[in-house]
């Protein structure tokens, strides 16, 4: 039977000196098994990505399964999980200022597929959605009009967030961009540009032939920074953010393990983005989990509790 979740490391493209200075090595492609040098325990994914993979390889590696799962029916999620500053953004393609196609990330790769399916006999409608989970409240990225309330959740729903139909890729892209220019930003010691929310752009798929419609969507997530509060030196109000954050990673983690495990109860309800990704994350569907690392042997510690969570998820 295929596997629900797939999970693959990606390692950021490092500096000179990281080169020479690596604590990551990757061992073997096919299977992969990805190696930290400093304690010298080796972890095994589906796959690891170096920094000479681009983004189309790494779309066709992930996502690309997930699309045709996606027109069959299935909620798929892919899932950008690490520190900040390790890919995340660049990887899901949630930053609005790409210089050049090669760079695009899988949101507009994944967009790019879906509208391709259309043909003849089968009818396609594309809706996207884009909303960003900040200090456990629900932002619509897509609201312009300011200023910005969150949104009540009822059951495992999010009430009143906007979703356009788009019909071709330069208006889709314009949303991402307008979206992604929208989300919180905070600056922490790690990253001045870091950002501590959770973004969640969705594709609604229905496709239309002459014997069925088919209707299910792609939740593509850019997660935030996995580091631990600590490093980051948040205080005050910074502080709360963090914890509340950490709080919605590790319920991902535990619902996801729970899954992995067969373990009966799924505790969805212990942060907001698991509540509202309930529809989409269970064994009938399918998800993606990468997770972004950086070799620097000054991150260690950030590598070593990333590659903990994405073995634990299996
Ligand atoms: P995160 O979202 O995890 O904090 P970003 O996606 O913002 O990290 O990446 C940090 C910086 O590194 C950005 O300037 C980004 O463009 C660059 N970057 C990350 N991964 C790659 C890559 N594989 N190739 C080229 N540049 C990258
Ligand atoms: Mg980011």
């Amino acid at each position: 039977m295929e596997e629900f979740v797939n999970v693959s490391v990606r390692i950021r493209p490092p500096s000179k000196e990281e080169i020479l200075n690596s604590s990551l090595k990757v061992i073997n492609k096919q299977p992969a098994i990805l190696l930290l040098v400093d304690k010298s325990q080796s972890y095994h994914f589906d796959n690891v990505f170096t920094y000479e993979t681009t983004q189309k390889e790494i779309y066709n590696d992930t996502v690309k399964r997930l699309v045709q799962k996606v027109k069959a029916g299935y909620n798929c999620t892919v899932f950008a999980y690490g520190q900040t500053g390790t890919g995340k953004t660049y990887t899901i393609g949630t930053n609005p200022d790409i210089k050049n196609e090669s760079e695009a990330g899988l949101i507009s790769r994944a967009l790019e597929d879906f509208f391709n399916c259309a043909d003849e006999d089968n009818e396609v409608e594309i809706t996207i959605s884009f909303i960003e989970i900040y200090n456990e409240k629900v932002f619509d990225l897509l609201e312009s009009n300011k200023p910005k309330h969150p949104l009540p959740i009822k059951g495992f729903t999010v009430q009143g967030f906007t979703k356009v139909m788009v019909h071709n890729m330069n208006e889709a892209l314009r949303y991402l961009q307008g979206g992604s220019r929208q989300r919180h930003i905070g600056g922490t010691k790690q990253n001045t540009n870091s950002s501590r929310s959770h973004a969640i752009f969705s594709i609604h798929c229905c496709i239309r032939n002459s014997e069925f419609e088919t209707v299910a969507k792609l939740n593509l997530v850019d997660l935030a920074g996995s580091e631990s509060v600590r490093k980051t030196g948040n205080q005050g109000s910074s502080f709360y953010e963090g914890v509340n954050i950490n709080k919605g990673l590790l319920s991902l983690g535990q619902v996801m393990t729970a899954l992995s495990s067969n373990s009966g109860h799924v505790p969805y309800r212990q942060s907001v983005i698991t509540t509202i990704l309930q529809d989409s994350l269970n064994k009938r569907n399918f998800i993606s989990l990468i997770a972004c690392v950086s070799s620097n042997s000054d991150d260690l510690g950030e590598t070593l509790q990333t590659l903990e969570f994405s073995n634990r998820v299996k």
